[in-house]
């Protein structure tokens, strides 16, 4: 196939780019480096089954040649992200999402689309199965993202229902590893840094909030099955393993041998109280589940970040 990632300097599309030249796939690789970042590639230039456009996808993508698939990850991600880039955030989730399909639809490609475990917001039900259509503030700061997201979910299904794509729509659970950046603001990042240097880790509000966490090539092959199956409604891929962000913290405090003290700061507002995957349906109809431990995962993750934390 020849696919085109959009976002694909960041976090996972640049572990997307890696999975998929593996598999002798051709990858175009598109980006504005707002939140993407160039050395995340930079180990692909040279290939010449890979490519790279600097495009930012709320514009007009112009793509000369066949494609077969995107895979559209192009987005802040972060809650930090998207508080000092709300414009853009809604925008790439609205507009770069109708420019993706728009190429999709004119290429014959199949389009997935990065979506979030956001479109559930604070969810009322636990653990999040499909079927729940979330609890969201659309005014709130964390709204640019969550609204963008169920924007882009709704249109993905209208070009699939109206022009007949195919679209594939996964829904991303917290998710971790090598190419976080340091300083992106989310809790594996910034803990693992602030243990690593000795500083206070800065667990927001009581600490009783939960989360469980996907490493990321998990994450990756779940997408990869969903991108090549047969499933053309949202799909949950993250781990169900749940942990209290209080919990998390002593992991890593265990995992890095850190001295940091912990310390509570504000919760930031609509926080999700707790977040956890029903996997139901990946486990069925892709045969998917999560196989890395989070002690694993995080000393992987660790090794990626002791080289950077000064
Ligand atoms: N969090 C925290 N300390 C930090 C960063 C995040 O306690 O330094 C908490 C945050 O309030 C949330 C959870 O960790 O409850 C996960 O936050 P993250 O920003 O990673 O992503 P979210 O799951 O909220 O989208």
């Amino acid at each position: 196939m020849r696919v085109l990632v959009t976002g694909g300097a960041g976090f996972l599309g640049s572990h997307l780019c890696d999975y998929l030249l593996k598999r002798d796939h051709e990858v175009v690789c598109m980006d504005n480096l707002i939140t993407g970042n160039i050395d995340n590639i930079s180990h692909l230039s040279g290939n010449e089954r890979f490519s790279f456009i600097k495009h930012d996808v709320t514009e007009y993508i112009f793509l000369p040649g066949k494609l077969d698939a995107i895979l559209h990850f192009a987005s802040p991600a972060s809650p930090v992200d998207y508080l000092e880039l709300p414009i853009q955030t809604l925008k790439v989730g609205s507009l770069g999402t109708h420019k993706a399909l728009g190429l999709a639809k004119e290429k014959g490609a199949r389009l997935l689309l990065a979506s979030t475990s956001e479109v559930y917001g604070d969810p009322e039900i636990h653990p999040q199965t499909e079927d729940y259509w979330g609890n969201v503030n659309p005014i709130g700061p964390r709204g640019v993202y969550d609204e963008a997201k169920r924007f882009a979910e709704a249109m993905t299904m209208a070009y699939h229902r109206y022009h007949g794509v195919e679209t594939r729509i996964v829904r991303i659970f917290n998710t971790y590893g090598p190419r976080m950046r340091l300083n992106d603001g989310r809790v594996v990042p910034n803990f693992i840094s602030q243990a690593l240097s000795g500083k206070p880790i800065t667990v927001y509000g009581d600490g009783t909030q939960t989360r469980s966490f996907c490493y990321c090539s998990d994450l990756v092959d779940g997408i990869y099955r969903l991108l090549t199956s047969e499933v053309d409604t949202p799909t949950n891929i993250g781990n169900p393993t749940e942990f209290s962000i209080m919990e998390f913290a002593r992991k890593v405090i265990e995992i890095t041998g850190s001295g940091s003290e912990l310390i509570h700061e504000d919760l930031p507002v609509d926080d999700p109280k707790v977040r956890r995957p029903n996997i139901g349906k990946a486990r069925e109809l892709l045969g998917w589940e999560p196989k890395i431990e989070l002690d694993e995962g995080l000393k992987k993750t660790l090794e990626y970040f002791r080289s950077r934390v000064s």
